[in-house]
């Protein structure tokens, strides 16, 4: 194979750039040309792709969001909207094509795959909710921009004596809000995953007063509720003061951090040298430190089960 695409599509996140680069730079090591593809499957629908160089990814590393732009396409769900695009990529020689991008993204991907163009995934998305990965690109990132506004809500939290409510993203997964609760040193961490009730919250918030704890930090991830209907419920039934702040799109910018520009600098290589082999239909995943190739049906439509072990570390730590 000699000629393939890159593509980010979907929800962005820190570390896309860094697998672009990546990808780009492999490929171009291993003599292959890489094209690539702006916004998503909308793109690929309207052939809005050019040859990149190295240079053309420089500079980028650092940089959230993905300078090849992503978005959201709902004529790629349709047979015909992929036609067009899979005949945008023949008329051009791609043979082959790196999807970065979320569970939609992949599945979209696979779909593309029906109709002949082979490809390799990458799990691009802050809410670390793809099966056979043990973490995503830009879930570090997320989750150490929602530990910095733990750290600072804590400060104001202690000097009011409030109980301060954090709303993170995750869409229906909570391992945004379980790994920032925990490093955070939150009292509560409600999660999608494990039942709770108000009553419970309650009786917790006020017990803990009468242990010494002058102020409460709440993590609640967005597919566990809302931080704000809660904050004013919880004041109703206990009279503690209540402050809610939802953190929203802040969780998908910033710079990279370490661990996210190496991981997605690890899995681009591999997807690149797996698809220049001829490999399709795989997504690359990162489990036990070591890139590993995850058959895209097993990664896609299923959502990853939150560690337990993490949970009972929370609960345990918040005594
Ligand atoms: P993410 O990749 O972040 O999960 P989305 O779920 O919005 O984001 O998916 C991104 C894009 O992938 C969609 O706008 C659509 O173009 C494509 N896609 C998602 N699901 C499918 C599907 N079932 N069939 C074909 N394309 C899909």
């Amino acid at each position: 194979m000699k000629k393939i695409a890159v593509i980010t599509s979907g929800g962005d996140c820190p570390g896309m750039n860094a697998a672009i680069r990546a990808a780009v730079r492999v490929a171009l090591a291993h003599d292959a040309e890489v094209w690539g593809i702006k916004n998503g499957y909308a793109g690929m629908i309207a052939g809005d792709m050019r040859v990149l160089d190295s240079r053309s990814v420089g500079d980028i590393i650092q940089k959230g969001g993905t300078f090849l732009g992503t978005a959201r396409s709902e004529e790629f769900k349709t047979l015909a909207g992929r036609q067009k695009a899979a005949a945008n990529l023949t008329a051009r020689g791609i043979e082959g094509l790196i999807v970065i991008g979320g569970d939609g993204s992949l599945t979209g991907a696979r779909h593309l795959g029906e109709l002949g163009i082979k490809f390799v995934g990458l799990p691009g998305t802050i809410d670390n909710d793809i099966w056979g990965t043990d973490y995503t690109i830009g879930f570090d990132t997320a989750v150490n921009t929602a530990l910095d506004a733990i750290n600072k809500l804590r400060d104001t939290a202690s000097a009011h004596g409030r109980v301060m409510l954090v709303e993170v993203m995750g869409r229906a997964c909570g391992w945004i809000a379980l790994t920032a609760g925990l490093a955070g040193g939150a009292e509560i961490i409600l999660i999608p995953e494990e039942p709770f009730s108000e009553e419970e919250i309650c009786k917790k918030l006020l017990e803990s007063r009468t242990k010494g704890k002058q102020y409460s930090i709440v993590v609640v991830a967005e597919g566990a509720g809302s931080a704000i209907d809660l904050g004013k419920s919880i004041r109703a039934k206990t009279g503690l003061e209540t402050r809610a702040s939802v953190l929203g799109h802040i969780q998908r910018g910033g710079a990279p951090t370490v661990s996210d520009r190496l991981l997605a600098s690890r899995l681009a290589e591999t997807a690149v040298r797996a698809l220049l082999n001829g490999r399709t239909e795989i997504m690359i995943g990162y489990q036990c430190r070591q890139c590993v190739e995850v058959a895209i049906e097993d990664a896609v439509g299923k959502k990853k089960a939150i560690d337990p072990e993490l949970f009972r570390l929370a609960q345990v730590l918040s005594q």
